[in-house]
């Protein structure tokens, strides 16, 4: 019974799609049936099964994969016929200036004919959950061949009511504003990067869709776009690590020839869909650190930090502190320094970044060498229930070089630390830790801490109802980062001296909260 139901159901689907009526006009289309993950497959979807670009088949991977939508590009042969393609040339003919039937002798490495916007627009509009997304192509002859390609691509999009899938995408301001001209409902975004989302505003453009560096330039783009009312869009980002980048920024679309891994990585997002990112360093620039960020905490240079440790912590010095390469560098070296054999660096957010409860996401790449004891860590930031451990100590990420392959996160309290031998914690192998960059993640919430190595849970800690002396976690804390040397647990096996200086690496901090 309920299968008879569907197939009715399934082929009235196929009869309205098929066979548009007069009944089935534009505002019959759900805008919300369109997908929301964000995803552009950049020339439709053609890498991973080897399809040729901006096919009719690889509008149909993009579909079948179920993203968001799947870019074209457009160009106007010289019949005035629109057809796909990314580049001025095809099969060695100028597109401009051959006629289509010159063009479509030349099949596709799929055995496909060289589509046209029609056909394809056509095989698009069988569904409704993946957007198109239309690149149009300035003219290399004219100006005026550009304005035509606009008029006579709204022209298709309209006869045939093609205009609720479709989003017009231009390096052309030109062509944009004809489109807006000809039809101000439509939806337009600009490809060049160099106008800001106040000027697209007001020319009536929806959108920027902009390179991935004009973003990451000026990391105030995605949110004054927000407050603007213009749409985001970043192209083409094919690195994992740039789509964690514009994930946590919550821009709208990600353009990319990978579909597949970023739909992966929006699924992971939208299980946890509450965390927003509240505080980062990106250490894009180059120098000492970000002095609005970032303190140097040397309170401890005198006494060995509690722990015995052989480093002295240098302020403001580029030899311990710098970013070069769009990372952060921790460097211990073998120098005398105030009476210490070796200097270092150590920051801290302490009263530019405290957060009661969040996410604190570090990718990072250690040092190696006996003696080394890196840390990613937090402690109380007004110690409210007295000093260490009392208000206590929430280890994100610790490592000492005689033992390479593990990586630790710990807590410690009154009634559990290390000084008792209480504390509380957990190793994960790690066996690329110092050659490679891993993102160390500690989740806290009310009633529970947990550690991970690239998304891998590996400890966790449970708030028990017994007062501040289990669980003093219910202040805000700060962040630190340092390379200590030496010390009760990194010195446990002594200090090689033959291999300074050592670096602790780090690519970002990112702090999200709920
Ligand atoms: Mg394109």
């Amino acid at each position: 019974m309920q299968k008879t139901i569907f197939l009715t159901f399934s082929v009235f689907l196929f009869l309205t799609f098929i066979q548009p009526s007069a009944a089935q006009t534009n505002s019959a289309i759900n805008q919300g049936n369109f997908l929301k993950n964000g995803v552009v497959a950049h020339r439709g979807a053609w890498k991973k099964d080897g399809l040729p670009q901006n096919s009719i088949a690889s509008l149909k991977k993009a579909i079948s994969l179920e993203v968001a939508g799947s870019e074209f590009d457009v160009q106007l042969t010289a019949d005035g016929v629109l057809v796909l393609n990314h580049d001025p040339v095809y099969e060695g003919l100028h597109i401009e200036k051959t006629k289509y039937s010159g063009l479509k002798k030349y099949p596709l490495k799929n055995g496909e004919v060289l589509p046209t916007l029609d056909n394809y627009l056509k095989i698009g509009m069988k569904q409704q959950k993946t957007r198109l997304i239309l690149e149009l192509k300035p003219s290399q002859i004219s100006k005026e061949r550009s304005l035509l390609l606009a008029q006579k691509a709204v022209a298709k999009v309209n006869k045939i009511r093609a205009q609720p899938w479709i989003t017009y995408i231009s390096f052309d301001y030109d062509i944009l504003k004809e489109i807006v001209r000809l039809d101000p409902s439509a939806k337009t975004m600009y490809l060049n990067g160099n106008v800001s989302p106040e000027q697209l505003k007001a020319d009536g453009i929806s959108g920027a869709d902009y390179h991935f560096n004009v973003f990451k330039k000026d990391e105030q783009w995605i949110g004054n776009a927000r407050k603007a009312g213009i749409e985001t869009n970043v192209w083409t980002v094919n690195d994992p690590l740039l789509m964690d980048y514009f994930l946590a920024r919550d821009i709208d679309y990600i353009t990319t020839d990978e579909p597949e891994i970023l739909l992966k990585k929006v699924a992971e997002k939208e299980q946890n869909p509450n965390w927003k990112l509240v505080w980062f360093d990106e250490f894009n620039t180059t120098g000492l650190p970000d002095s609005t960020k970032w303190n140097y905490d040397t309170r401890g240079n005198t006494y060995g930090w509690g722990n015995n440790e052989a480093q002295w912590y240098n302020v403001a010095n580029l030899k311990n502190t710098q970013l070069t390469d769009g990372t952060l560098k921790i460097i211990a070296r073998q120098e005398p320094t105030s009476g210490k054999k070796y200097s270092s660096g150590r920051l801290t957010t302490k009263s530019k970044g405290d957060w009661k409860y969040g996410k604190f996401e570090v990718r990072a790449k250690l040092p190696s060498g006996k003696g080394t004891w890196p840390a990613i860590w937090m402690l109380s930031s007004d110690n409210t229930y007295g000093g260490w451990p009392k208000s206590g100590e929430i280890d994100i990420m610790e490592h000492v070089g005689y033992d390479p392959d593990s990586v630790h996160s710990t807590v410690h309290t009154q009634k559990y630390n290390h000084t008792k031998g209480t504390q509380v914690g957990k190793a994960i192998a790690v066996k690329t830790a110092i050659s490679q960059f891993h993102v160390y993640t500690t989740e806290w919430d009310e009633n529970e801490i947990r550690s991970y190595v690239d998304g891998i849970l590996y400890f966790s800690f449970q708030k028990e109802d017994s007062g501040f002396d289990a669980w003093p976690f219910d202040q805000p804390f700060h962040l630190i980062l340092n390379l200590a040397i030496g010390g009760g647990w990194g010195g446990k096996h002594g200090i090689d001296d033959s291999k300074f200086p050592h670096t602790l690496e780090v690519d970002y901090v990112r702090v999200y909260q709920k």
